[in-house]
């Protein structure tokens, strides 16, 4: 099946492509679709399903969109759908990722969760929400090179490193976004 991404996000859609392996796979910059949508919903799947809606009303395939982010215990799920926009529109993921760290710096506890809502809509305008959720523990510091986003600071329940350090392949597994993947591609392989 031939799926376009609404999103320009690199990380998302590098692993996206992969777990999706099965299907045709298209980015909108692929797509030649140039649009950013302003995220006005209040929830991930609310936004997820702006984003995919807006690609949907300019093609005929299946449009998947995700809207994610990280919710941190100690911050009461702070910075949750503000993720991306955690330090100012200009900011890198190195300075969401300091400025997350300065803000529990003296907290109890630090507990996390990386949340992801993926919306599908479908050529006959069918439309669908999958989630996915993977908690773990922030880092004192940034560690590893992979991923992107928060994944230098957080380590999965289960694991002792940060997903910025873990193979790819195991985030592929366990991660937010590939859990409500699996639960996508389980519904358009039926
Ligand atoms: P969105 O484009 O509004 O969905 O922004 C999501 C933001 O949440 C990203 O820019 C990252 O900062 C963060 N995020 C979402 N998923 C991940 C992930 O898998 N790893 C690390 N950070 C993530």
């Amino acid at each position: 099946m031939d799926i376009i991404v609404a999103t320009k996000n690199k990380g998302k859609i590098k692993e996206i492509k992969k777990i999706l392996g099965d299907h045709n796979v298209i980015s909108q910059g692929e797509a030649g679709i140039n649009i950013d949508v302003e995220e006005t919903g209040t929830t991930f799947a609310e936004n997820a399903m702006l984003k995919a809606e807006s690609i949907a009303e300019k093609v005929t395939c299946a449009v998947i969109a995700d809207d994610s982010g990280i919710e941190v215990d100690a911050l009461n799920g702070a910075p949750g759908i503000y993720s991306a926009r955690y330090c100012g529109e200009d900011a890198t993921d190195e300075d969401r990722v300091d400025k997350l760290l300065d803000e529990i710096k003296d907290a109890d506890t630090r507990g996390a969760q990386f949340n992801c809502a993926i919306a599908l809509v479908m050529p006959d305008g069918e439309k669908h929400i999958f989630s996915g959720i993977v908690r773990g523990t922030l880092d004192f510091e940034p560690k590893g090179e992979n991923g992107f986003g928060y994944d230098p600071i957080f380590i999965p329940d289960g694991y002792d490193k940060t997903f910025g350090e873990l193979d790819s392949s195991i985030k592929d597994e366990i991660s937010h976004r590939a859990r409500a993947l699996k639960a996508l591609a389980e519904f358009i392989n039926k």
